[in-house]
C-alpha cells in the first residue's frame, strides 16, 4: 500500500481499482501480518463495511465523490461507532457496545471513508508503547522485539505494515507522534479544539486532540481536511474555520521560513546519539535548502513533563470516575455498592491507569489542590506565553519526536519513569495547545525508524503541512 490517497482516488474514478478490490486487499494483508503485529483488536462488521462500500460507490456514481471515498481507515478503539465494539484498552469496557457515533465518525461517513476496524491501543491512552493494552501488545513491523509506539501504537503499525492507507489516533501527551516516529509514518496532532472530541473516550480533556497517521504529508493532510472543522457538541471546538487549502494557501506567503530549535533543551541527558546526529543532519538540509535556523530558549519548557503529569492524572480520575460497574462495562457484584465499585475498578483497570487514577485523586485532594494542580496550570499559562513570544521570531520550532527510537518489548514497562521521559519533546505541544506533525527523518544504524517534529502556532496546521512537503522532497 505504498498509493497516496490521491493516487488510489484517480485510480478508482477511472475504475482501474475497484473498492471492494480495495478492501479485500487491506484484508487480506491484514490476514497475513496481524497474527504476528498485533495492531487491530477487530475488523467492523460486515454489515457496516458492505454499507460504506455501497455509499462509496453511489458518491463516485453521482460525482461527490472526495479523496476519502472508498478508502479504508482504521481507527483507535477509543472512538465510538454506533452499533461496534469499543473497549479503549482496557478490560473494564470489554463487552461494551457503542450507542452513538463520534463526530470523527460522522465527517469520515460523510467523505465516504470506509471504517474498516478498531486499532489496540495503551488503555484509555496511557502509555507509550501499547505495551498497557488489556489485549496485549502491539509490535513494531520494523523489528517485532521492539514496541510500536503508543498509545496509538496499533494505529500507526497498521499504517506501517501497509494494511490500511490511513487511519486515527489520539493525542494528549505524544500518542500520535511518537508511534509515527518508531514506525516511520507521519503523525499529525492538530491544534487543541481544532477537531472535535465528541465521542472519543476522554484522557485529559484539557489536552486530548484526535489526529491523523499516513504514510506521506499529503494523506495526513487529506484526512485532516476532511475531520477538522467547529462542532457544536464539543464545547473547546473552535469554530474558525481556516481549513479550506485555498485559504492556507494565502496563509503560507506569510511564512518566513525561519525554524527554531531549542538547543539546549534537546542537547540533554537520555538523548540517544543516533537521534541527535539525524536531528542535526535533518536541519542541516532544511538550512541547505533556504530555511533559517535560529536557536531559540524556551523558558519553563523543561517543566512541561511535570505539569504534565499532574493534570493529566487529575483530569484521569475524574473522567474515569464514570466506569462504576453499575452503569455500563464490566461489573463485579458486591455486597454492598461501594464494594461492588471497589471490586469493579480493581478488577477493570490496569496498574498505570489504578497508579494515575491514585496521584490524581491525591493532587486534587483538598490541601493540595493549590500546590499541585493550581500550580501546574500557572506554569501551563506562563509556557503558552513563551510560545507566543518565540513564534513571533520563528514560525516553527523543531526537535526530534522522541528522544530515543522504538525501545525493546518490556524493557520500559516495569519503570513508569523511564516511560514518561520518552513523551520530553511531544508534552509541551499538548500543554501549549499548538499543533505538531512528526515525519520520517531517516533511521538508526541498525534500521530503527527516527522521526523529527515541527511544531507550528495555533491553527497553522498549513505551516506544518508547508514544511512537512519541503522537508519530504529533501528524501
Ligand atoms: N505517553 C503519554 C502518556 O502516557 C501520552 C499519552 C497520550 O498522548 N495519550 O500519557
Amino acid at each position: 500500500m505504498n498509493k497516496t490517497l490521491k493516487q488510489l482516488h484517480e485510480e478508482i474514478k477511472s475504475g482501474s481499482l475497484t473498492i471492494e478490490a480495495l478492501v479485500e486487499s487491506c484484508r487480506k494483508t491484514i490476514n497475513e501480518k496481524d497474527g504476528d503485529i498485533h495492531a487491530l483488536l477487530g475488523i467492523y462488521s460486515d454489515e457496516l463495511i458492505n454499507a460504506e462500500i455501497s455509499h462509496a460507490k453511489e458518491m463516485f456514481a453521482k460525482g461527490t465523490a472526495t479523496t476519502l471515498t472508498g478508502i479504508p481507515i482504521v481507527l483507535k478503539d477509543n472512538i465510538l461507532v454506533k452499533g461496534e465494539r469499543a473497549t479503549g484498552g482496557s478490560k473494564i469496557l470489554e463487552n461494551y457496545t457503542a450507542t452513538y457515533n463520534a463526530t470523527v465518525v460522522e465527517k469520515l461517513r460523510d467523505a465516504g471513508a470506509i471504517l474498516f476496524g478498531r486499532a489496540n491501543m495503551d488503555e484509555f491512552a496511557m502509555g507509550g508503547s501499547t505495551e498497557n493494552s488489556a489485549y496485549g501488545v502491539t509490535k513494531n513491523p520494523h523489528d517485532t522485539t521492539r514496541v510500536a509506539g503508543g498509545s496509538s501504537g496499533g494505529s500507526a503499525a497498521v499504517v506501517a505494515y501497509g494494511g490500511v492507507p490511513v487511519a486515527l489516533g489520539s493525542d494528549t501527551g505524544g500518542s500520535i507522534r511518537e508511534p509515527a516516529s518508531f514506525c516511520g509514518i507521519v503523525g499529525l496532532k492538530t491544534t487543541y479544539g481544532r477537531v472535535s472530541r465528541y465521542g472519543v473516550m476522554a484522557l485529559g480533556s484539557s489536552l486530548d486532540q484526535i489526529g491523523p497517521f499516513g504514510k506521506s504529508v499529503s494523506d495526513v493532510e487529506e484526512v485532516y481536511k476532511v475531520i477538522a472543522g467547529y462542532d457544536k457538541n464539543d464545547s473547546t471546538s473552535l469554530g474558525k474555520i481556516t481549513d479550506n487549502r485555498d485559504k492556507i494557501a494565502e496563509n503560507t506567503n506569510e511564512m518566513r521560513k525561519i525554524i527554531g530549535v531549542p538547543r539546549a533543551f534537546i542537547e540533554r541527558d537520555g538523548i540517544d546519539a543516533e537521534v541527535l546526529k539525524n536531528f542535526n543532519e535533518s536541519i542541516e538540509k532544511l538550512k541547505n535548502s533556504g530555511y533559517e535556523i535560529k536557536d531559540v530558549n524556551i523558558e519553563h519548557l523543561e517543566k512541561a513533563l511535570a505539569v504534565y503529569y499532574i493534570i493529566v492524572p487529575a483530569e484521569v480520575s475524574s473522567n474515569l470516575a464514570r466506569y462504576d460497574g453499575i452503569r455500563y462495562g464490566l461489573s463485579h457484584p458486591g455486597e454492598t455498592s461501594i464494594q461492588s465499585y471497589f471490586e469493579s475498578r480493581t478488577a477493570g483497570f490496569g496498574a498505570e491507569v489504578r497508579r494515575r487514577i491514585l496521584i490524581g485523586t491525591y493532587v486534587l485532594s483538598s490541601g493540595y489542590y493549590d500546590s499541585y494542580y493550581n500550580k501546574a496550570n500557572l506554569v501551563k499559562e506562563m509556557l503558552k506565553k513563551e510560545f507566543v513570544r518565540v513564534f513571533k521570531d520563528v514560525d516553527i520550532i523543531a526537535t526530534p519526536t522522541s528522544p530515543i527510537p522504538a525501545f525493546k518489548i518490556g524493557e520500559k514497562s516495569q519503570d513508569p519513569l523511564a516511560m514518561y521521559l520518552a513523551d520530553i519533546f511531544t508534552v509541551p505541544v499538548n500543554i501549549v495547545g499548538v499543533p505538531a506533525i512528526s515525519i520520517p527523518s531517516g533511521k538508526t544504524e541498525g534500521s530503527l525508524p527516527l522521526g523529527i517534529q515541527f511544531i507550528s502556532p495555533h491553527m497553522r496546521e498549513d505551516m506544518l503541512f508547508t514544511i512537512g512537503y519541503d522537508f519530504e522532497k529533501l528524501g
